[in-house]
């Protein structure tokens, strides 16, 4: 880099003074103090400054519809009231069951700054963003980790990889995996056919759109044959995606499949 370069030629210079204090004050290590300083911590959403990396301001976190218990022990959707009923499943899991046993989210996807977090993983402050939110997802998927045998990753086709060079759903089952000490497995299953934006279609056009979209490899196989299986992925909308998901790793062997998502779409009903 030559002080030619117009990304740095506004930047101002590294207060190493201020680094030093900010390592003190905190006892933190020396590289994150310097990390404060060049690019000072800011909401995660918002941009807005904040006491450390990875977080969110609290106007945003208000924001944040974060589902807590009760919830249905099936689908992971949040009961309006407590019945004080445990294992309780929801009228729409029992009409409708999915193929994966169970599901957890940490947050509403159309509420408050949701939306825009995922998108910026997908699209923008990819490594930044990874890791907060898979932490995040680790602690909402606490009680699947723990039944888990390995994490696998909802695979994008060859091409969209290529094209987009970037998996956020193995991004974060990476960050799941550390904070677990669970295995990460992203060729256990693998995406055959490319697949059309699930964008407005209706609930059966988006079960026949991915219908054989994905496969288990012979050596996928071997690795998830009798194991109980945790899919990760960023978002779960109608659960159409998951479904042929957990469908092909059923068939490949699975015992057990568990889905982990960061943010579902709750219907109003
Ligand atoms: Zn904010």
């Amino acid at each position: 880099m030559t002080f030619d370069d117009p990304a740095r030629a506004g930047a101002p210079p590294t207060d190493w003074a201020a680094v030093w204090r900010t390592a003190l004050r905190h006892g933190r290590t020396i590289a994150n103090a310097a990390l404060d300083v060049v690019f000072p911590p800011s909401c995660l959403a918002c941009r807005k400054a904040v006491a450390a990396h990875g977080a969110l301001c609290p106007a945003c976190w208000r924001q944040v519809g974060f589902i807590e218990k009760p919830y249905c022990e099936r689908l992971g959707t949040p009961f309006a009231y407590d019945l004080g009923v445990p294992g309780l499943q929801s009228p729409e899991a029992m009409a409708n069951p999915p193929v994966y046993q169970r599901a957890r989210a940490v947050a509403r996807f159309d509420d408050g700054p949701v939306r825009a977090l995922i998108h910026r993983l997908k699209y923008g402050d990819r490594m930044e963003l990874a890791k907060p939110l898979g932490l995040w997802m680790a602690r909402a998927g606490a009680e699947l980790l723990a039944e888990a045998d390995l994490l696998v990753p909802v695979p994008l086709h060859r091409r969209r990889l290529i094209w987009r060079q970037f998996n956020q759903a193995h991004a974060l089952a990476e960050v799941i995996g550390r904070a677990s000490g669970k295995r990460v497995d992203p060729f256990a299953l693998a995406r055959v056919k490319r697949t059309a934006p699930q964008v407005g279609l209706t609930r059966s056009q988006r079960a026949d759109n991915v219908q054989g979209a994905f496969k288990v490899p012979e050596a996928g196989s071997l690795a998830i044959t009798g194991r109980n299986v945790l899919l990760i992925d960023d978002v779960l909308t109608s659960g159409a995606t998951l479904n042929a998901a957990a469908r092909a790793l059923l068939r490949g062997g699975a015992t057990r499949v568990d889905v982990l998502v960061f943010a579902r779409v709750v219907s109003a009903s």
